[in-house]
């Protein structure tokens, strides 16, 4: 049995960085909703058409579309030994969703990762000017953070209520120092 992990945390603590990492330490694929619609978006599908008014305005995608596109990843064959989500799911009704297609709500341990929301704000703010990413400008940011709060956050709670631990790892600090600590999450 592979361990099936899910990276929970608000934009800009570092998941996607991190669940590569572990990933690449694990042997299983990082499998990010985020970078996949951005790559749909960048490569103009029906899907990216779709999403990208959306993405740059911080709000959801529908849920029937990520979902789709998600089901199509975990049914690939690098993901029968496990996996780490990154952005997935990002509201209960996909936390509810991904359960009903696995055992044990397709997760076996939950890592967040938690980062003040000032040093949030500020790492987006930075990252916007390093990489231009499209929805890094500060009412998305903001909105983002919000929608974080009020519809994913709430997973904190669902998944120890459906009989999976959550590990709260601190995500200031050096990129190793994270790394370490998540490694020790991952151990305990
Ligand atoms: P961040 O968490 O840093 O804001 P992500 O790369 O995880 O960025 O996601 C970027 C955007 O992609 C989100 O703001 C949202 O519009 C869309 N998105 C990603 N994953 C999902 C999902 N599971 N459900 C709905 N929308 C999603």
């Amino acid at each position: 049995m592979g361990r099936r992990l899910l990276f929970l945390g608000p934009p800009g603590a570092g998941k996607g960085t991190q669940a590569t990492r572990l990933a690449k330490a694990l042997g299983i694929p990082h499998i990010s909703t985020g970078d996949m619609l951005r790559q749909n978006v960048a490569d103009g599908t029906d899907l990216g058409k779709q999403a990208e008014a959306i993405m740059h305005a911080g709000d959801l995608v529908p849920d029937d579309l990520v979902l789709a596109m998600v089901q199509d990843r975990l049914g690939k064959d690098d993901a029968a030994c496990g996996y780490i989500l990154d952005g997935f799911p990002r509201n209960v009704s996909q936390a509810e969703s991904l359960s009903a297609m696995n055992q044990l709500a397709g997760i076996d341990q939950v890592l967040l990762l938690e980062v003040d929301t000032e040093e949030l704000v500020q790492r987006l703010l930075s990252r916007a000017k390093d990489q231009g990413r499209a929805d890094d400008n500060e009412e998305s940011i903001r909105n983002r953070l919000d929608v974080y709060r009020d519809e994913t956050s709430p997973l904190v709670d669902w998944y120890p209520t459906n009989g999976v631990s959550v590990a709260s790892v601190q995500g200031s600090g050096s990129m190793d120092d994270v790394t370490a600590r998540l490694v020790l999450a991952l151990a305990t």
